[in-house]
């Protein structure tokens, strides 16, 4: 039995006084064992929080009492794991950080769900599938066949969009976690002039827990302490990538330990551990080193 849950949620919405929410946000989950991250914009909210299963049903509904957040969509992941020490409640530009200024939310794209997804897979259809997150996510997990852009921050998104010049009258489909980065990156593509985009439903926290060791392959990047999931349990689809010192197949990262570095390596456990959470004798030997050791 999972002991905790861990939810996230997104909505658009106008929120007149997001300074006030977040207070009350704050305060809430404080008081009521809820601990993780809460963003709030005139244009919306968005969160990842944490807690045992009470806590958790407790938030839903607590979040869902508010008018302009009663069909709010939380995807729930069970876990054993601790995911959040802390209770974090921002008030931002946007929710997520874009720079797609310009960009309308009306335009997003149609959502395909987890199961015309799957569809459009086993039936052979012709279409470009684009992940819509950074390198270090996609390096430990992707969907089959999916264009994997070598960005480091959502806001080059439109030097992706560049790139994909040749497929813009081809069926596109759009990815990220849980489906808030690709509201933004569907609507971009299609102002752009792309005719056939469409959004993941949910992102692949949706995919995943419908349809586990299909079209997608190697484990999830959280922004949490659990860092990654792995929902497949096919050998072949567990694992994508290499750890970076002894070659093992796994889904871990480290940030190198050197505060100089801070470079996100892929690897394993053992070595891990056998090299100080640092990315190479160098970085080793360092005298910037970061303190606390993270799981
Ligand atoms: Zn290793
Ligand atoms: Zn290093």
């Amino acid at each position: 039995m999972n002991k905790y849950k861990v939810i996230s949620f997104y909505k658009y919405i106008e929120i007149q006084n997001p300074e006030g929410l977040a207070n009350e946000q704050l305060n809430w989950c404080l008081k009521n064992g809820i601990l993780g991250k809460v963003y709030l914009a005139k244009e919306g909210i968005s969160g990842s929080v944490f807690g045992n299963d009470e806590a958790i049903s407790k938030y839903k509904n607590h979040l869902r009492s508010f008018k302009i957040f009663e069909d709010i969509w939380f995807k729930e992941t069970p876990t054993n794991q601790i995911a959040f020490k802390k209770m974090h409640v921002r008030v931002k530009d946007e929710i997520v950080n874009s720079g797609l200024k310009e960009t309308k939310l009306e335009n997003t794209a149609p959502k395909l769900t987890p199961e015309q997804l799957l569809r459009f897979y086993e039936t052979g259809k012709d279409f470009v599938i684009v992940d819509a997150r950074n390198w270090y996510e996609s390096k430990i997990g992707k969907f089959k066949n999916a264009i994997t852009p070598q960005i480091t921050h959502f806001r080059e998104w439109p030097k992706v969009v560049d790139s994909l010049e040749e497929y813009k009258n081809k069926t596109i489909v759009t990815y990220c976690t849980g489906g808030i980065r690709c509201e933004k990156a569907s609507a971009y593509m299609l102002e752009q002039g792309f005719k056939d985009v469409y959004q993941v439903d949910g992102g692949i926290i949706n995919y995943i827990q419908q349809f586990p060791d299909t079209y997608w392959e190697g484990g999830m990047f959280v922004f949490d302490d659990r860092k990654v999931i792995e929902p497949n349990t096919k050998e072949e689809l567990k694992y994508i990538a290499n750890c970076h010192f002894c070659n093992k197949p796994t889904s871990y990262f480290i940030n190198c330990h050197n505060l100089d570095c801070d470079k996100i390596i892929v690897c394993c456990h053992e070595c891990k551990a056998e090299n100080e959470y640092c990315c190479s004798d160098e970085c080793r030997l360092s005298s910037n080193k970061r303190k606390v050791f993270y799981e």
